[in-house]
């Protein structure tokens, strides 16, 4: 591995000790709310970022599923500093910015559909938050204040504000939280994994749509007003699902009337290809598409929904044209993220969505080569999103017990061997930046391979495997 300068020893120490003292990290367990220090990261260059400790380390899962083209990226460095120049900020409520019109016509043109209207915001959760808020605001104005469950699934993940964490379903999510559970439906995870025994991939699709009509029966269509669904599921596993199943889930959707949201926070822009993934990858028209992570490449705090035309036509021609949306941030439309956002999609249109497309295949087949190991159950994925998950053994393909955190210690061993892994309890993500190469792939791999083995040797020494 390359050693890079780090930090001296003195200043690790005293950069720890500030973290434990002030510092509260995101998903914290109660002991140790404010008194934890997790790795520290000091610099970033491209596929790579360097740790308080010298050691240079590739970004596995591109910070959270968001530096899609890479670190230390000197356009967007530039766009930084020339628009905060140029206008650092402006009053959402009563102007619009040049960045925020221009990006929203680039989205528009390559959004599905007549997904032709963008509702800026800071991020993720607020980008689903304003998702579902609209729904509620669009079923009231259209005189059916009774349409407002949202159909969500277990396993899947959309967010840490009230609503949008609802919506959760991975394990742990709810186990301390309150929520907003009595607006909310889980239908089954569309897992082909973890289908029943003995069911075919095509049988188990049927069932998960046939749940889905049946809920729609029991619940009644009136009072349904949105289904959520990651086109892929991300902090879930990388659960790819059943060929057709969104396109049914989607069918039945516009047949009662439910808004079909798409929560592209993680598949879009160029993790999957294309700019978005549900018409190209997916064949499905959404009726609101949430985006955050990638519109920047996590450079800035940036996010939206894409909201359909035709929704808003029914809002206008309704009986309450007059109604308003009280919903808006601060920062919707931030002239520096919307900027960013140009300059990155610049990036991605002029040849990183070309190169990612070319790579998906040879990542996903690379990574693949990791079933041989025995701890290792499946390795799947798409573009360049992949998940692998460990088993307790492959004859019935049983999880780990949760409590023997087997990404963590995947990630410690990756760590010192120059990966940064996105450990989920029994299962490593791997989403790096979109501008890896395939010799980088080979080390990725070839890392990851030997943290597995590693961790394998270790559980058995343990006793625990
Ligand atoms: N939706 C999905 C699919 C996500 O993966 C995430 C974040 N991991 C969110 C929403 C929430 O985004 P944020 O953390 O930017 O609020």
């Amino acid at each position: 591995m390359r050693k890079v300068k780090g930090l001296s020893q003195q200043a690790r120490d005293a950069f720890a000790e500030s973290a434990r003292a002030h510092l509260i990290q995101p998903w914290p367990v109660a002991g140790e709310i404010g008194a934890e220090s997790r790795g520290g990261i000091v610099s970033g260059n491209g596929i790579y970022v360097t740790d308080i400790e010298g050691r240079r380390q590739i970004d596995g899962p591109a910070g959270m599923w968001c530096t899609n083209v890479g670190h230390g990226c000197e356009p967007i460095a530039r766009t930084l500093y020339e628009q905060a120049m140029a206008l650092s900020y402006n009053s959402p409520w009563y102007t619009a910015n040049d960045p925020s019109v221009r990006l929203s016509e680039r989205l528009a043109n390559h959004a599905p559909g007549d997904l032709n209207h963008v509702f800026y915001t800071t991020g993720g959760s607020s980008a689903v938050e304003t998702a579902l808020r609209f729904m509620q605001f669009a079923n009231n104005v259209l005189g059916r204040a009774d349409k407002k469950m949202i159909v969500a699934r277990q396993g899947a993940y959309h967010g840490s504000t009230y609503l949008s964490a609802s919506l959760n379903g991975r394990p742990r999510d709810h186990d301390w939280m309150d929520s907003a559970g009595e607006l909310v439906i889980k239908l089954t995870c569309p897992n082909p994994f973890r289908r029943p025994a003995g069911v075919s991939v095509e049988a188990f699709c049927d069932m998960l749509v046939d749940e889905f009509r049946n809920t729609i029966e029991t619940y009644g269509a009136e009072r349904i007003g949105a289904f959520i669904a990651e086109p892929i599921m991300a902090s879930g596993g990388v659960i790819v699902p059943p060929e057709g199943y969104l396109d049914r889930m989607r069918a039945l959707c516009t047949e009662h009337d439910i808004l079909f949201i798409a929560d592209e926070v993680v598949t879009a822009f160029g993790r999957l290809g294309h700019v978005f993934a549900s018409k190209e990858v997916f064949g499905i028209e959404p009726d609101i598409i949430t985006f955050a992570k990638g519109v920047t490449s996590g450079y800035f705090p940036l996010g939206g929904a894409m909201i359909s035309s035709r929704l808003l036509e029914r809002l206008r021609q309704s009986n309450h044209a007059d109604a308003m949306f009280a919903h808006g941030l601060t920062y919707s439309s931030h002239p520096i993220g919307c900027a960013v956002a140009e300059t990155n999609l610049d990036l991605l249109e002029g040849g990183i969505l070309a190169q990612a497309r070319a790579n998906a295949p040879y990542f996903q087949a690379q990574l693949k080569s990791l079933e041989d190991l025995p701890l290792v159950g499946e390795v799947r994925g798409l573009g360049l999103m992949a998940c692998v998950e460990c088993v307790a053994d492959r004859e019935s393909n049983n999880p780990l017990a949760l409590d023997l955190e087997v990404g963590k210690r995947i990630d410690a061993h990756c760590q010192q061997l120059g990966l940064l892994v996105r450990p989920l309890i029994h299962m490593c993500v791997m989403s790096p930046p979109l501008t890896i190469s395939r010799p980088q792939i080979d080390d990725l791999v070839s890392i990851l391979r030997q943290g597995i083995s590693l961790t394998q040797d270790e559980l058995t020494r343990e006793g625990l495997w």
